[in-house]
């Protein structure tokens, strides 16, 4: 098989190991550009969301570049999710293109058909094959994980950022690279240690609560590089979600059926009660642990249109007033333009300036 599968940050990093490790041969669709949103939105419907658009401009470029089978998530609602894989498909078909599309479904209530999508990977190999293979994949998505924990706490106390940037990126690389787990382990070891080393203004950061829906935190081109124009401002960021912590909870544990309601769920009862797709509870919880944390501020990326985080929008922002929590809320989609992003962005750190000086000079 030529596989293929949409971008989702660094995840490209583990899913290529994954799959070539099976003996497949992977094409990684080319880095998100204008190129592909615009792909995405002129065969996209204009009132899907964002990640629907870009994901279906990644799979143009990449069968554009020869791959035969696309890998998809798919989903049970209640929101959109769960027809992506469907709709990106018939619009493929539509557009004279031939492929296998493999759907992966969440594997609780949907064991029989997440295991015949594996069965269909793995062809002639076998099960310790494919445990060998996500072995990797794991260790490199985990290691891709802290290196981006280690960017996000560092950053904004480092003083030669370009230089910072330039050994996150090798670092990823190396990764990307790495054939062995144990050189993965070097590769992260070896680069936290040269992250640490970096010399550091003397400056407390103020802290932001990064919220919102998984994709749009997780893919810089499509939130325009938050995490990183904000650690140039001198912002640290806390992120509430992460790759493989959500694998651990959505695919492993729920496979095994053990799946609790997390912290955030619970910190969300009082205000949503139900699940009402994507991270829209997450975000409300995520709000109000930030608030009892004593966080600086929250913002709160959404792909536009997206409903779950538009009914959770609505209780954050009254929260937020209760509380006199900076709250920022971005509505993205291929229309978000750089400029305007980073005035509201630099408009927002100020007010997280001005208000710690307010509750330094009061205390
Ligand atoms: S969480 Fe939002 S953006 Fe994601 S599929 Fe659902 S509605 Fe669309």
């Amino acid at each position: 098989m030529k596989i293929t599968f949409p971008h989702l940050g660094y995840c490209s990093i583990p899913l290529r190991s994954l799959f070539a490790d099976l003996g497949h041969e992977v094409i990684v669709p080319p880095p998100i550009t204008r190129k592909t949103i615009s792909l995405g939105t002129r065969y996209g419907p204009e009132f899907a969301c964002y990640p629907l658009k870009l994901g279906l401009g990644n799979f143009i470029e990449a069968l554009e570049l020869g791959a035969d089978t696309l890998v998809m998530g798919g989903g049970i609602g209640p929101c959109r999710f769960g027809y992506y894989a469907q709709v990106q498909r018939d619009i493929l078909l539509s557009l004279g293109y031939e492929f296998k599309m493999l759907v992966v479904e969440p594997p609780l209530g949907h064991a029989g058909e997440f295991l015949a999508v594996l069965r269909e990977v793995l062809e002639e190999k076998s099960w310790f094959d494919l445990a060998r293979a996500a072995q990797l994949a794991v260790v490199k998505l985990g290691a891709c994980d802290d290196i981006q924990r280690a960017s996000l706490k560092l950053r904004p106390l480092v003083q030669d950022k370009l230089a910072f940037s330039r050994l996150y990126q090798q670092t990823l690389m190396e990764i990307d690279e790495a054939g062995k787990v144990r050189d993965v382990r070097l590769a992260k070891n070896t680069a936290l240690t040269a992250m640490e080393a970096i010399p550091r203004l003397n400056y407390k950061p103020p802290k932001v609560a990064l919220v919102g829906e998984v994709y749009l935190i997780a893919e810089p081109a499509a939130n325009l590089r938050i995490e990183e124009r904000l650690g140039n401002m001198g912002v640290e960021v806390c992120r509430h979600v992460w790759i493989s912590q959500w694998l651990r909870v959505n695919i492993f544990l729920d496979f095994l059926r053990l799946h609790r309601q997390e912290k955030a769920e619970k910190l969300a009862q009082p205000y949503l009660q139900c699940f009402v797709g994507g991270h829209g509870q997450h975000s409300v919880g995520e709000t109000r642990k930030a608030i009892q944390e004593g966080i600086d501020g929250v913002i709160h990326v959404y792909p536009f249109t997206c409903t779950p985080e538009i009914v959770a929008r609505g209780i954050m922002q009254k929260l937020a007033a209760q509380e006199g929590m900076p709250l920022a809320c971005f509505s993205m989609d291929e229309h978000s333009g750089e400029a305007g992003f980073q005035t509201r962005l630099e408009a927002f750190v100020d007010i997280l300036g001005t208000r710690s000086k307010e509750m330094n000079s009061y205390s």
